[in-house]
């Protein structure tokens, strides 16, 4: 195989031209949007509109001549159009952190009489902390389990299972529909994370019968760091969850100030607080690029780059004791390739300060994300000939990468 293998994939690359709408760096090979998307160049255009005109120019009045007050619903529209859902299931607020809080303690509120939450083992480690928190809240007990055994540990005090639909470090994909299938058969609700999901793998909530999602706004949608997340409520449940975060956002009428707090019967009922305007005006700029583009499409491209990376490096890294985690079956994985390796963090480290960059999980994975919207096959020809290149010179040995930076 040569770089002219890749160049001809890209030649039927119906996504090339997304590759612009991107304001990278010259000479970096961008490996890691699955940890934070590259700017999209109209956000900087719509940010510094937002701070100059709306905010600067319009103060207050903002909230409503400019739509900061319907942007939570605006947004979450957008990302229902990318994810099967219907516009009215979804709204932009909080971090995913938070919005999982919300909505397993919603989904205790619809199974008021089960009271268990079940989660698997491995998972990224926030949603579990996040349940723990939960479960000691709300005298709910947490069952974490192995994969494996998730359908297995649901039983009639089942409350909730939480899964995320693609692992953050092996890029393993659950099968939705048949899990959520099984889930529900027992009585119990399936809520799914959809951080590796949502602009990466196409997408159908309502196809799969799905009852409540989270997922996060600054990985494959490029909505900036710290980006707000979104929520999911299946229609069918909106009007009798329950969030916990009963703040005024939330309530039926939030500008009548009433005493007392009155549930909203629709999505916003999931608010809490005033939504970040700067941030949700930023995420905007990522929702509206990506809604140009084809899910399937995306999907495809990105399953096509990572057998491509995986083909190379096993093929020209060979002998260098990088071993794939995580599936090689093509369906049953998502947008981001892992291989352990020894000396993981220094392998990562050295292609940075060559120009490509991925990041580094514990103990020994580095993790390298294909969004399919600025990469191309030619890029991930380009990157494995530099890991070769780390590799054969045992770069990634070197004293400056034996110890890890704050954000790995
Ligand atoms: C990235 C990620 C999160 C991030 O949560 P934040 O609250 O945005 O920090 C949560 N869950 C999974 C599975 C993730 O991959």
């Amino acid at each position: 195989m040569d770089r002219r293998h890749a160049e001809t994939l890209d030649a039927a690359d119906t996504l090339a031209s997304f590759r612009d709408a991107f304001d990278l760096p010259p000479g970096v090979i961008y490996l890691d949007g699955n940890s934070l998307g590259p700017l999209p160049r109209a956000a900087s255009a719509r940010v510094e509109r937002a701070v100059r005109e709306e905010w600067g120019q319009g103060l207050i009045t903002s909230w409503n001549a400019a739509g900061w007050i319907e942007a939570p619903q605006r947004l979450g529209a957008k990302i229902a159009a990318l994810s099967g859902a219907k516009s009215r299931e979804v709204v932009v607020a909080d971090s995913t952190s938070v919005n999982l809080f919300k909505l397993a303690a919603g989904a205790l509120s619809l199974r008021p009489g089960r009271r268990t939450i079940v989660i698997e083992s491995g998972n990224f480690p926030t949603d579990v902390y996040v349940l723990e928190g939960l479960c000691g809240l709300a005298g709910a007990t947490l069952k974490v389990v192995d994969p494996d055994a998730v359908l297995d540990a649901v039983d009639d005090d089942t409350a909730v299972v939480v899964l995320t639909h693609v692992n953050y470090k092996t890029a393993r994909r659950w099968d939705m529909a048949t899990v959520t299938a099984a889930v529900q058969a027992k009585g119990a609700l399936m809520l799914w994370d959809l951080c590796h999901t949502t602009g990466a793998l196409a997408c159908d909530l309502n196809g799969v019968g799905a009852d409540l999602a989270v997922g996060c706004g600054y990985k494959y949608l490029n909505g900036g760091p710290g980006a707000p997340a979104f929520a999911f409520v299946a229609e069918r449940h909106l009007s009798a969850i329950r969030s916990p975060l009963s703040g005024w956002m939330g309530h039926a009428q939030p500008f009548a100030f009433e005493e007392r707090y009155r549930p909203s019967a629709d999505i916003r009922g999931m608010l809490c607080g005033t939504p970040p305007i700067l941030g949700m005006t930023a995420l905007e700029a990522g929702l509206d690029l990506q809604l140009e583009a084809d899910p399937q499409a995306i999907e495809a491209k990105g399953l096509s780059l990572c057998r491509l990376f995986i083909d190379l490096v096993e093929s020209r890294c060979a002998g260098h004791g990088l071993t794939l985690t995580g599936p090689r079956e093509m369906r049953q994985r998502g947008l981001h390739v892992s291989f352990a390796h020894p000396k993981g963090y220094g392998v990562v480290q050295a292609l940075i300060a060559r120009g490509v960059i991925g990041d580094f999980r514990e103990p020994d994975i580095a993790r390298f994300g294909f969004s399919p919207l600025y990469l191309s096959h030619a890029d991930v020809w380009d990157a494995v000939e530099i890991l070769r290149d780390v590799m054969e010179t045992r770069a990634y040995a070197a004293a400056e990468f034996a110890t890890r930076a704050a954000v790995t």
